[in-house]
């Protein structure tokens, strides 16, 4: 490290910036015979069809790249980077952009020169240990987060930090975003739940990466890898800059925005080096979005399912009570308060087929008459503005002799006059199945129209969500647009999906002015912009908004620690290079 402040950012020249951007395509075809040569054995994609299919994700981008690779093994990655690398210095428009399952809803993914798909051909579930009442999960980073969870069910535990996706995602897209969901509320992030990492670094070497005592970072340090040299390095940063670091950390509960340098080292490195707590680089990769190096294995903590639960559903008229009812359901430790809007139980009502094709005929049919008769009998023909659902684990209650009858009355008090204990299977259902499918059911409100991701991750304190939430739909209104909403209530975190049209030319303009103002709405709020979905291509170049020029400086420098070539991902987290009004998709 040169003797420059830490602080500030490394050497990323405005000249390489500009070479980064110019593509060489003379670079990619050269690319392929260096893989083969390499003895890479996975597939090279070229066609248009491929790399029209790896164009999207659920973001409201399109980038076209120039290759997919589709590795067979972990050795296929680390010759990929190591081609990548190396070529780089010739061609320096490319970069390595790791691709799981495509659900990602920033355009983490999204590259114009090389995907390399993690989950074709990397996924499967390689142990499931258990030790004295503590099971782990060891997968490829491809795995479907659906099978790991299908495996753990036998074992009667689960992945608590499971994303709403998590049918349709994997656990390495779900680290590299530092994921969150329903059950974060009471157990954190992704992050929190990876015991190691498997990661290829820049030099194309494969890594354990775990959290190390001082005696650990000690014996490593006697190695000369990339691994003892990064982790060197990021210990100089934080150590530097330890104050700053810890006050950068977002107030709200959840945030996958930036580098998590404040939970590095814990519970400071002065504390650490007298042999408590621990180094942790998996901190970094969780939520890394791909831009320091490729994960190919992941190990998972996990946690008993509860089997004891009991769901309050609170439907909320007025919106003033919003924050008054779930900050009362907060001090019952629930496991989760979701929520979702009056539009997305409209659009449930309006779209019976969608149930039909998800549910057996008969729990259709029952579902369905829940649904209609909490509209018309429990609710009098009115929609709430939202409706919560809080679980509560039984087991908690009893150890702190609360009364369930109690709690519900004083939600009640708060606003939540409507609030009732479900115990009724197919009302249970209802709102589980709206809950789940919300996403999926704002598509259905206007077919010439997509609900569009770039608003849908703003979360702001429990105690503000009344208020925050009134600005917003004030601001929805003043745009013309419709949105439904969904999201974590007891975190105060909203998923925003505005419906518009993407062929519309005014989109792309109506997206960059509408960012700006509702994302300085959350931070006015103490909020962030950034709750679980991570940076991506939407976020990136709004980071100022929750960090200072210095915070920012520091995670160009962790970039640059790991990836002083710039191959990761680059355009991700730090130094935005995509032009966001120009990356716009234009279908629906
Ligand atoms: C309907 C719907 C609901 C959703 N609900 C939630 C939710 O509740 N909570 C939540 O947090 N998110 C949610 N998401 C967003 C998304 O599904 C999750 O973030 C998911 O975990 C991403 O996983 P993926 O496999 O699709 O990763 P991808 O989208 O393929 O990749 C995500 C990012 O990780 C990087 N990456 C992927 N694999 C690797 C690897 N092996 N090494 C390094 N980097 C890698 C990519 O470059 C990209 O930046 C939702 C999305 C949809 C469409």
């Amino acid at each position: 490290m040169s003797s420059r402040s830490l602080a500030t950012p490394p050497a990323m020249s405005p000249r390489r910036t500009i070479e980064k951007r110019s593509r060489a395509p003379l670079g990619h075809l050269m690319l392929s015979h260096a893989l083969k040569d390499a003895g890479f054995e996975g597939e090279i994609r070229i066609d248009e069809k491929t790399l029209e299919r790896y164009a999207t994700d659920e973001s409201i981008f399109h980038i076209v790249p120039q290759i997919v690779l589709l590795p067979r093994s972990v050795k296929d990655v680390q010759i990929a980077v190591r081609v990548v690398k190396q070529e780089s210095a010739e061609f320096p428009s490319l970069s390595l952009t790791a691709r799981a399952a495509g659900t990602g809803l920033g355009g983490g993914s999204l590259s114009d020169s090389i995907v390399i798909d993690i989950k074709e051909h990397l996924n499967e579930i390689i142990k499931i240990d258990k030790k004295a009442g503590h099971v782990s999960v060891t997968a490829y980073a491809g795995t479907m987060w659906r099978d790991i969870e299908k495996a753990l069910k036998e074992y009667d535990r689960y992945l608590p930090p499971y994303p709403a996706s998590k049918h349709i995602c994997t656990i390495g897209g779900a680290v590299a975003n530092n994921a969150a969901g329903p059950d974060s509320l009471r157990y954190g992030h992704v992050a929190d739940w990876v015991e190691s990492l498997e990661v290829v670094l820049d030099d194309g070497e494969v890594y354990d990466v775990r959290p190390l005592s001082y005696k650990e970072f000690r014996t490593l340090q006697k190695s000369k890898n990339a691994l003892a040299r990064v982790a060197k390095e990021v210990l100089t940063l934080v150590e530097k800059n330890e104050a700053a670091v810890h006050k950068a950390r977002p107030k709200t509960k959840k945030n996958s925005a930036g580098y998590a340098l404040w939970d590095v080292v814990a519970p400071s490195v002065a504390e650490w080096k007298k042999g408590k707590g621990s180094f942790d680089l998996t901190r970094l990769f969780s939520g890394g979005q791909g831009t320091i190096g490729v994960i190919t294995k992941v190990t998972m903590r996990t946690e008993p399912i509860a089997k004891e639960v009991s769901l309050v559903a609170v439907p909320v008229f007025d919106l003033a009570a919003a924050s008054k009812v779930v900050l009362e359901a907060l001090r019952y430790d629930p496991i989760n308060i979701e929520v979702f809007d009056a539009l997305t139980y409209d659009s449930a009502m309006k779209n019976p087929q969608f149930f039909k094709d998800r549910l057996p005929s008969l729990d259709y049919y029952r579902v369905l008459l829940s649904m209609y008769t909490t509209f018309h009998v429990r609710w009098g023909r009115r929609l709430p503005e939202f409706v919560l659902l809080v679980t509560l684990d039984d087991k908690y209650l009893a150890e702190k002799r609360f009364k369930k009858e109690e709690i519900i009355n004083l939600m009640r008090g708060k606003g939540g006059r409507g609030a009732r204990l479900i115990v009724n299977p197919y009302e249970k259902q209802i709102y589980w199945q709206i809950r789940d499918a919300s996403y999926s059911l704002s598509k259905l409100l206007d077919p010439n129209k997509r609900p569009a991701a770039f608003l849908e991750d703003m979360t702001v304190p429990p105690e503000h969500m009344a208020r925050f939430f009134a600005d917003i739909k004030a601001l929805l209104k003043k745009y013309n647009v419709t949105a439904a909403v969904h999201g974590h209530g007891g975190n105060g975190h909203f998923h925003f999906y505005p419906l518009l049209d993407f062929k519309s030319q005014a989109t792309p303009a109506l997206i960059v002015k509408m960012a700006e103002e509702f994302f300085d709405t959350a931070v006015k709020y103490g909020g962030n912009i950034c709750g679980e979905h991570n940076d991506g291509i939407i976020r990136t170049p709004h980071l100022g908004k929750m960090f200072s020029k210095a915070t920012i400086g520091l995670f160009e420098t962790v970039e640059h620690i790991f990836d002083p070539a710039d191959i990761f991902n680059p355009g991700k987290k730090v130094h935005p290079r995509f032009d966001v009004k120009e990356s716009i998709r234009h279908t629906n």
